[in-house]
């Protein structure tokens, strides 16, 4: 790909496909070897920036940015990592909306490497399944800690849920401010974007103006 097409698609902010994009051999190498590897190469980019690693305060920045990566920013495009989404029966027989909001999004975006933060505003309409509240928290964590654009996230999230609740009456809105927005490029320190996908009963708009209605509120 050529450098101006490299800059155009980053700063459109454009994904190429809901699953996030991996290898095949994503996971052959251990989180140890990763991080090996990965404090190899940050070191050298280091030194490319002209950085004296000898120094004591720079000498061990390569080993503690490796495993930031491997351990904490990006521990989820490993399956292995994924929360366990126990569901339960419907025993109470709930049947309107449940809204888990302000949960934190702590993620980065895929085309700078720089932090989005924000919150996700959840909700559903229960079947003959509920999921532990906690679980809806644990799952946005473990997508967002992935490389991401926020459209992406937002299907992530959206599906798994519509996935393990047997139903399609879920929405997800997630409202971030983009680093690589603030920071850099046009640098506006104000705007933050907001994403919503939705579907059944949140096809209606008198049903996602409730879910507004109920987030606006707190
Ligand atoms: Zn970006």
């Amino acid at each position: 790909m050529d450098k101006e097409k490299i800059d155009l698609l980053g700063d459109n902010h454009v994904a190429t496909s809901v699953d996030t994009p991996m290898l095949a051999t994503a996971f052959d190498k251990s989180d140890d070897e990763k991080i090996e590897k990965i404090q190899f190469h940050f070191g050298k980019i280091m030194e490319e920036l002209g950085l004296d690693l000898t120094d004591g305060s720079l000498s061990g920045t390569p080993y503690r940015f490796a495993k930031m990566y491997v351990k904490e920013l990006f521990y989820g495009p490993d399956p292995k990592n994924k929360p366990k989404l126990s569901v339960f029966e419907n025993k109470y027989g709930y049947k309107k909306m449940l809204v888990e909001q302000y949960i934190t999004i702590d993620s980065s975006c895929e085309h700078h490497f720089l932090p989005i933060t924000g919150h996700a505003h959840i909700a559903y309409v229960p079947k003959d399944r509920v999921v532990g509240l906690s679980k809806i928290n644990r799952l946005v964590d473990y997508y967002a800690h992935r490389p991401q654009v926020e459209e992406r996230l937002s299907l992530q999230i959206l599906k798994d849920l519509q996935s393990v609740l047997k139903t399609d009456d879920v929405i997800v809105m997630i409202s971030a401010k983009h680093l690589c927005v603030s920071s850099r490029g046009i640098k506006d320190k104000d705007s933050f974007t907001t994403t919503l996908e939705y579907g059944g009963c949140f096809e209606e708009a008198t049903k996602r103006e409730e879910f507004f209605n109920i987030v606006q509120k707190n």
